[in-house]
């Protein structure tokens, strides 16, 4: 029987855990199928997702900076890659149609929620960086309950616009705003400071709104990991908690193989053997 095919595309790819991740998931289940990485360059996504499909491919996760032009690419959205304006897995079915999903906030959540067991019903939430990853996880923290969210970004007017576009989708009496990140919002009662930045992946300091007095009364949560996650080196010492976004990567590859393949892993022993690779978080 010919295997199920699947890839993770982007640009740069080659630093993706992605294929690691998703053979892990298949042995749990004895699915049979090959998980490749391709380096895409913008102009040619179209092209090279049409090539995966036409060659058989069942699957692709997408990552920086294609989310925006598989949104575009696919022929149908489910709400989450609708609201954010952003797909992360694409599931192309036998009859030729797309349909793209982004999995990026439920991952988020669920790491949150399980594995660092914050609880978020209620939270006043600071989510640092206004970009794709930012954009994609608001709506679903505010369906898990948040009562504020506050999106701090360097350029301002792109925090102000990602708000403006989200507010008609918040569920519940959550309280969205935008701010700069020369702001200070050290009286605001920020329970959880989410890092989306990617400034983890240069060694700029990043500018907080936030004194260190307030950090320590917060959880702080880095969405990059290993040598990306310089938010956390940054805060690790004032913060009250920290958590780095490992298992974010490892929640949301497991919802993207449930959508694919109807079955969704066991994340734990997974999370745990890369956490062994790339070393404790902070
Ligand atoms: P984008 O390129 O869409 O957005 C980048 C954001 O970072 C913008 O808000 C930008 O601000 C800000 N930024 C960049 N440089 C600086 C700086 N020097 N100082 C202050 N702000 C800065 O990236 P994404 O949103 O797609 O991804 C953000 C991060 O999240 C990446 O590191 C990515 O790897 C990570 N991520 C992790 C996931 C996981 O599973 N763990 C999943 C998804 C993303 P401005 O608007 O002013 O340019």
């Amino acid at each position: 029987m010919t295997k199920k095919k699947f890839q993770v595309v982007g640009d740069p790819v080659a630093h993706s855990l992605s294929p690691d991740i998703h053979q892990q998931f298949a042995a749990q289940f004895g699915d049979d199928l090959t998980y490749g990485r391709e380096r895409v360059p913008l102009a040619h996504f179209t092209q090279c997702a049409d090539a995966f499909r036409d060659s058989g491919g069942m699957g692709m996760n997408v990552t920086v900076p294609l989310k925006g032009a598989a949104y575009a690419y696919v022929d149908e959205l489910e709400a989450d890659a609708s609201v954010a304006g952003a797909v992360n897995t694409i599931l192309f079915r036998p009859d030729r149609g797309s349909k793209g999903f982004n999995t990026d906030g439920s991952g988020l959540v669920a790491d949150l929620t399980h594995r660092w067991q914050v609880e978020l019903t209620g939270r006043s939430v600071l989510i640092l960086g206004a970009g794709g990853a930012s954009r994609g996880v608001i709506v679903p923290l505010a369906a898990a309950g948040v009562r504020e969210v506050t999106v701090a970004n360097r350029t301002v007017s792109r925090a102000r616009e990602l708000c403006a576009d989200l507010a008609g989708h918040l569920t519940g009496d959550v309280e969205l705003r935008a701010c700069g990140l020369e702001a200070d919002l050290s009286a605001q009662g920020i329970e959880v400071v989410i890092n989306a930045t990617s400034t983890g992946l240069s060694d700029e300091v990043l500018q907080l709104p936030l004194s260190n007095e307030s950090l320590a009364a917060c959880f702080c949560y880095d969405m990059g990991y290993g040598r990306n996650a310089g938010f956390l080196n940054q805060v690790r010492d004032v913060a009250g908690r920290c958590a780095d976004g490992l298992g974010m990567l490892v929640e949301q590859a497991a919802d993207s193989y449930a959508i694919w393949l109807g079955h969704r892993p066991d994340t734990q022993p997974v999370y745990e053997k890369l956490r062994a690779q790339i070393g404790a978080h902070p």
